[in-house]
């Protein structure tokens, strides 16, 4: 059975390569609201339900959440599908119980500019890079207390060693290192080329002078960095997190910040998206605390591409082959049954 060539935008973007790729293949596109222009706004469910209608795939943006209750009321829904690397705001265990497809477009633009993009964090934060612009703006000058830290020979620990994490190993490879790594689903001889010493997270916490999170989001990874964590790690040590927001309960780190457990910390992702103004990491001293908006991996094409690789996974998935972008492969023969037989 053919499924309608129909795909439902949640929060249209302004980059529009999927809507360009869809429309150019004769797809219908049911279009929500902007994502850009309503970074705030949250459908209802009903909203949402109505929305999608009889669209066989979900395109949503980053804002929009596809929980277990939308999924179980799109009767001809086949497949969520996103441009992002991160899924967690699908509900992709009650997806594979319905036969949905859930996809995600890890790009190299997107993990190596993430990658790249933690390197620098690494750097700018052994080598104080803000307290001393800091002092250099306001009129002061070289002291020896402002000096940052040789790196040779310091200790890297990467938690989640997937495309990113891997990807940070092998651009450390030159700088004399040592990289210790700590996940549950890799194996020591997978990463061993890569000179990395997996471990369990204790000792990794306490071992390394810099801790770094590459994990995907879900509830093993929730919270897996608290108040008890950050107080195994030296107190000369930073904290970088590129990963996912709720991975750090944020209220601990600001502690942690605050009466200086740990050194300093680089955040590109935060508990609430877009951060809001009165979030208590802004008070923290901004010389040892790096912020960026949820962009430090991003580049001309980042985006692009990632739009480009769902439009080709959509576009599988209404000729009902499934892609290798599904992230829940055993949801496929129930896909199959349901849809294509
Ligand atoms: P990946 O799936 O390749 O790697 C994630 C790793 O986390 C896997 O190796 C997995 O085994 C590991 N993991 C799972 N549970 C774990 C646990 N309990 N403890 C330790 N490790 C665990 O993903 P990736 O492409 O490397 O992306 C990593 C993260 O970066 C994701 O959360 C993604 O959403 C995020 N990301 C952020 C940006 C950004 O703009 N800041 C861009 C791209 C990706």
């Amino acid at each position: 059975m053919a499924a309608k060539r129909k795909v439902c935008f949640t929060g249209p973007m302004r980059v529009t390569v999927a809507e360009d790729i869809l429309r150019a293949a004769g797809c219908e596109l049911v279009m929500g609201k902007p994502q850009d222009d309503f970074r705030n706004f949250r459908y209802e469910r009903k909203e949402l339900v109505n929305l999608v209608g009889d669209c066989p795939i979900i395109y949503p943006s980053g804002r929009d959440m596809i929980g277990a209750d939308v999924l179980d009321s799109c009767p001809d829904l086949q497949a969520v599908v996103k441009s992002s690397i991160g899924i967690e705001t699908v509900d992709v265990e009650a997806a594979t119980e319905l036969g949905i497809l859930c996809c995600n477009s890890p790009t190299p633009e997107n993990y190596l500019g993430v990658a790249e993009a933690t390197v620098g964090f690494i750097v700018a934060l052994f080598k104080r890079l803000k307290l001393n612009e800091a002092v250099i703006r306001d009129g002061g000058w070289k002291e020896l207390h402002n000096r940052g830290t040789l790196m040779v020979g310091r200790t890297v620990g990467i938690i989640g060693v997937g495309r990113i994490g891997r990807n940070i190993a092998k651009r450390l490879a030159g700088w004399d290192m040592k990289i210790l790594g700590y996940d549950p689903y890799v194996t020591q001889e997978t990463v061993a080329s890569l000179g990395v010493e997996m471990v369990p997270l204790d000792e990794l916490l306490k071992r390394s002078d810099v801790v770094t999170l590459h994990v995907v989001l879900t509830r093993e990874t929730r919270g897996m960095i608290g108040m008890r964590e950050l107080k195994l790690m030296k107190p000369t040590a930073f904290i970088i997190n590129t990963s996912r927001g709720p991975a750090i309960k944020e209220a601990e780190l600001v502690q942690a910040l605050n009466e200086k457990i740990i050194a300093g910390a680089a955040l590109d992702v935060f508990a609430e998206e877009p951060f809001p103004p009165n979030n208590p990491l802004r008070q923290v001293d901004p010389s040892r605390l790096i912020l960026t908006p949820h962009n430090i991996g991003a580049n001309p094409g980042s985006g692009e591409a990632g739009q480009k690789m769902a439009a080709q996974s959509m576009l599988s998935i209404l000729e009902g082959k499934a892609p290798d972008t599904v992230v829940n492969p055993d949801a496929i023969p129930l896909w199959r049954e349901r849809f294509w037989s």
